[in-house]
């Protein structure tokens, strides 16, 4: 068994069983999920990445839509090509690259998408289903998380977790899926490192889980014997994409870790397709919550 938990690997397992549960849905409907991705101007990052998930979206056997608006589009036009998109049947999953420009509330926008078509997971009623665990469309990383653990075999039930970073796109819907597996779940925060207690926390951790965005914020030598260590973080240092944990050090010590890149990335462009799959089952009332 390797140390390192490889995304790639993990990404390419997920995206086969995708694309046979779609070649079923097919089987069954007639039709597979139709996706459309609204990308605002044009900037190259989210072009490239839009263009990678576009590959996915194709090979899992998906219809993918990208749609570019202008750069200066209003918030008003933009909701209206939400509401429009959520009324079209022919329509399974939306969602809304980011960064978004300045006159765009994205939080806003992405409650405007419909719960049924929340491709991305981040709309709040979404949300609190996923606390009371009541969808399947979940936060797309927080989720890609969850697979890299599940890969490893780890029974969570009582592990003391631990979780670096709180943001409502990761660190804190993150908290609520590992509780949700059992898990003895604590969140450390900025506070947690201004009070000098990050150390303390992370030495005891049987899981190590890193989202924050500051290279090296979690040093190597912190990391307890066997542990499993995902590290979320993305930070180009001297034109290098580097995680927040210092891996090499952590990994003489972690039993499984994840790389940066090539570790929770990959999986995540995957839980996309996945919600991708529940929406259509939803809007399709083939899924058990479609019938509730
Ligand atoms: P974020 O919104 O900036 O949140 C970072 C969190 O870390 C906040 O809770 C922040 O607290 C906390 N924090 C900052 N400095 C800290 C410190 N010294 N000690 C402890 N906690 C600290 O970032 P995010 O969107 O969650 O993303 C986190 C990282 O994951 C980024 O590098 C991002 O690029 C990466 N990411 C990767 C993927 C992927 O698929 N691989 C997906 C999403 C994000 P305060 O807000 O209170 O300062």
């Amino acid at each position: 068994m390797s140390k390192i938990l490889d995304g790639k690997i993990l990404a390419q397992k997920l995206k086969d069983t995708l694309r046979e549960e779609t070649m079923a849905l097919k089987a069954r409907t007639g039709s597979v999920p139709n996706l459309v991705n609204i990308l605002i101007g044009s900037d190259p990052g989210s072009c490239a990445y839009a263009n990678s998930q576009r590959k996915i979206a194709e090979y899992v056997g998906f219809h993918y839509e990208l749609r570019d608006l202008p750069q200066d589009i209003s918030q008003k036009d933009l909701i209206a090509i939400v509401r429009k998109l959520n009324a079209d049947k022919s329509v399974n999953g939306i969602m809304i690259h980011k960064p978004v420009p300045p006159q765009i509330h994205y939080r806003d926008v992405a409650n405007e998408i419909t719960i049924n078509k929340d491709l991305e997971g981040i709309n709040v009623t979404n949300i609190g289903k996923m606390i009371t665990g009541d969808t399947k469309i979940l936060p797309c990383t927080p989720a890609a998380v969850m697979e890299h653990l599940k890969s490893t075999g780890v029974d969570l039930r009582g592990k003391e977790t631990v979780v670096v970073g709180a943001s409502d796109i990761v660190g804190k819907p993150l908290s609520i899926l590992l509780l949700g597996e059992m898990a003895t779940v604590t969140v450390c925060h900025i506070a947690t490192s201004e009070a000098g207690k990050l150390e303390e926390h992370v030495r005891r951790a049987d899981v190590l889980i890193v989202a924050v965005g500051r290279a090296g914020v979690i040093k190597g030598d912190w990391i307890k014997n066997g542990a499993i260590v995902i590290d979320v973080g993305i930070n180009r240092v001297d034109g290098k994409i580097i995680g927040d944990v210092e891996f090499e050090a952590a990994k003489e010590k972690a039993a499984r870790i994840t790389p940066v890149p090539g570790g929770v990335g990959p999986v995540t462009v995957v839980m996309l397709m996945r919600n991708g799959i529940e929406a259509f089952k939803l809007q399709t009332q083939l899924s058990d919550e479609a019938k509730v």
